[in-house]
């Protein structure tokens, strides 16, 4: 497994994480397998209706919890009931990462981030993140906070969208924020979609790896990324796990780069 540093905290957490959105009961064996495998990074949500199934997966495990709160719970009361909440279904003292789930801009930012401050120094959560905030949506939110870091900001990418790798991707490089690149597999699309198929399917022949593999390799190669993909498939899950450790060549990055 490769690490990436999450923020500035000196936490390691792995570039391939696991996300859970609509998965059920019947994900319970692939969470157990993406720790068991180091894959612990742990990827769920208020909005997502299963952390209480993800608690019961992670019961006992050393996992890396990240949840959500959701946009419509973003004024300070409601944050706080909202972590609780995530807290209890999950079965945990302590949330590793809370994020914001989407900016919602009814909502002043500063009385998001002080409850968020507020929930560090309870010791309810870890690290602060947020989710599908623009550049300067992230620079305010990093500016409402008097005492900490917003470690990390989850995004969509992959090979399919990449956006991010204008602006957002090199700022967060170069501020030490971890990007959390959700829908890494474009939902399954680049399984289906023509022209990436047949770029990945033949560098997955050239390196002797899947599709996948390949894909997620891609968005973690450079650093400061981790990839959540989600796999209600043990299979897959021991598949994701071995996208991280080989080298595609700069050669064939800049053809995947290019490939649009
Ligand atoms: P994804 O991870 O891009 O793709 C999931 C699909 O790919 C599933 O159908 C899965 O099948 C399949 N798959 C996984 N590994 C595979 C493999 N090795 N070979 C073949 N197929 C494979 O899609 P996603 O669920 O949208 O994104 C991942 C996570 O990102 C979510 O679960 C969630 O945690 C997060 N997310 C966050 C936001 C946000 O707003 N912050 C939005 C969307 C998603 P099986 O299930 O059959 O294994």
């Amino acid at each position: 497994m490769k690490y990436v540093e999450l923020g500035k905290t000196g936490e390691k957490v792995p570039a391939i994480g696991f996300g859970t959105w609509k998965l059920g009961n019947e994900g319970i064996d692939a969470i157990k397998k993406s720790i068991e495998l180091g894959a612990n990074f742990i990827d769920t949500a208020e909005m997502y209706g299963n952390e209480a199934i993800v608690g019961r997966a992670i019961k006992g495990a050393d996992a890396f919890i990240a949840t959500k709160v959701s946009p419509h719970h973003l004024h300070y009361d409601d944050v706080i009931k909202a972590c609780n909440t995530s807290m209890q279904l999950l079965g945990v003292k302590q949330i590793d990462l809370y994020q914001i789930h989407w900016p919602n801009p009814a909502i002043p930012i500063k009385e998001t981030m002080k409850a968020m401050e507020k929930l560090v120094d309870e010791g309810k959560i870890r690290y602060i993140g947020v989710s599908n905030f623009s550049l300067n949506e992230l620079k305010e939110a990093q500016s409402a906070m008097s005492k900490y870091d917003i470690v990390s900001n989850q995004v969509e990418y992959n090979i399919m969208v990449r956006g991010i790798e204008n602006d957002l991707l090199p700022f967060c490089r170069k501020e030490h924020i971890t990007v959390i690149a959700y829908s890494p597999l474009a939902r399954g699309a680049v399984f289906k979609e023509k022209k990436v198929y047949k770029l990945l399917n033949g560098l997955a022949g050239k390196y002797g790896k899947s599709i996948a593999q390949i894909a997620l390799n891609y968005l973690i190669a450079d650093g400061g990324v981790v990839a959540i993909p989600k796999a209600s498939d043990p299979k897959h899950v021991e598949e994701n796990v071995g996208a991280a450790d080989f080298t595609i060549s700069k050669e064939d990055m800049m053809k995947i780069k290019h490939f649009l």
